[in-house]
């Protein structure tokens, strides 16, 4: 088999139709345990998800793509209904009824304008596909195929898209793909590919409509069809190793679900898309987890600043009394620049204006700055007596300014 498979879509129309309830449940008995491949991922994904979606029966809210996605299937349902397939008129239309099934709350969109995006962008979806297809000359084998199959203890059901026959018992499976392409894992199409091959009913309809006698089923290749891309990606069928380990797998998940393990899976990924966060303990959990360990780590890194900020304090002092009178050093092996800035303090502005009135000086400058009255103290306006009172009242201290700047020659 093609390993070239990819990792879960969560815009899979596919995938979410299939968690609707079995259309015969009411034949069957309550006690089946019924199984498919989207209650297999969603419970690989997050087991508490799992139970708070199949076993709490807490509704999601409705999402757009899934709804942009199921009206797309179903106008290809249309589609290969009947031969020569319906025209492009009659496609729109019917993609515009469908749109308007349920009402405009349920269909998952925040505004009008959002909606009308994706409706014009299913129009197109559907334009370009009926372009590429409108030649087809042949109904499909099944459409919409759902099936129910009691196996180890469980009914696994699967829902195909579209299945064609290929004679001699072979079939092939198609999965419209409405989201993007991207990573997915080998899951679903071992799933298909299980039930498939152990369905009578499936044997049933192949001997009725085409006139045979096959006596067993046999999947010749999976195919994901991405709409929007016109895209075909085919996958040769697994081989039985393959298979058998993929339902060992099956058969674990159910197991722990019937013993009741619903251990949560949070990933950032998966707890980003999920609807029960709310009401989830372990993300919460989690949330307040994080605050408090931003905090701490914060608190950290402060205490952290005002340590190395005391070091660089100490070191700055160093390098200025080694620098002595010289006010510019170089380093050449870090081709840097060394300056020694000189910071002027009063240690009281109201003494300093007191002492600035006093000798008729404060109208010399415009406002106590440190630069007004050190340009006072160079001047020869004022007597020493005055400039040594003023000094007084003033901290020096030196900071160093690095720039990065060759030696001079
Ligand atoms: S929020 Fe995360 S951990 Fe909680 S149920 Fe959802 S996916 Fe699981």
């Amino acid at each position: 088999m093609d390993n070239n498979y990819i990792q879960g879509d969560i815009f899979n129309y596919t995938e979410e139709k299939k968690e609707k309830e079995p259309e015969h449940f009411e034949t069957r008995s309550k006690k089946d345990f019924y199984f498919s491949y989207s209650k297999f991922s969603l419970y690989s994904e997050c087991p508490l998800k799992y139970r708070f979606k199949y076993i709490d029966k807490i509704p999601e809210k409705p999402k757009a793509f899934f709804y942009l996605g199921r009206v797309v299937h179903s106008v290809l349902e249309f589609f290969y209904s009947r031969v020569p397939p319906p025209d492009i008129t009659e496609l729109i239309n019917y993609l515009k009824t469908e749109w308007e099934r349920i009402p405009f709350d349920q269909r998952g969109y925040a505004t009008k304008e959002a909606e009308n995006l994706d409706i014009n962008k299913t129009i197109n979806i559907i334009k370009n596909f009926y372009i590429k297809h409108k030649d087809n000359d042949k109904i499909p084998f099944l459409l919409e195929y759902k099936t129910f199959v009691p196996i180890d203890n469980i009914v696994a059901n699967i829902i195909a898209d579209k299945i064609e026959y290929e004679g001699n018992g072979k079939i092939s499976i198609v999965d419209y793909k409405t989201g993007r392409e991207g990573n997915r894992n080998n899951d679903q199409l071992y799933f298909y590919q299980k039930i498939s091959e152990i369905d009578p009913q499936m044997i049933e309809k192949i001997n009725k409509k085409y006139n045979e006698n096959v006596k067993r089923v046999e999947v010749n290749k999976m195919v994901y069809y991405y709409v929007e891309k016109l895209k075909t990606v085919e996958f040769s069928r697994a081989n039985d190793t393959e298979i058998e380990r993929f339902w060992e797998r099956v058969l674990m998940t159910v197991e722990n679900i019937q013993s009741k393990k619903f251990e949560p899976k949070p990933t950032e990924k998966s707890c980003s898309w999920c609807d029960y966060k709310q009401v989830c303990p372990v993300y919460n959990d989690k949330k307040t987890n994080s605050l408090s360990e931003l905090t701490t780590e914060f608190i950290k890194l402060k205490n952290n600043i005002e340590e190395l900020e005391d070091k660089k304090k100490k070191i700055e002092k160093e390098i200025i009394s080694m620098m002595g009178e010289n006010n510019e050093l170089y380093d050449t092996s870090l081709n840097l620049k060394f300056e020694k800035n000189m910071k002027y303090e009063f240690k009281s502005t109201d003494e300093l204006v007191e002492i600035l009135k006093a000798n008729d000086l404060y109208e010399k400058v415009s406002r106590p700055t440190v630069r007004a009255v050190l340009e006072l103290l160079k001047s020869d306006e004022i007597n020493s007596q005055i400039k040594d009172k003023i000094k007084k009242l003033s901290n020096i201290s030196y900071q160093i300014v690095v720039k990065e700047e060759k030696q001079k020659e």
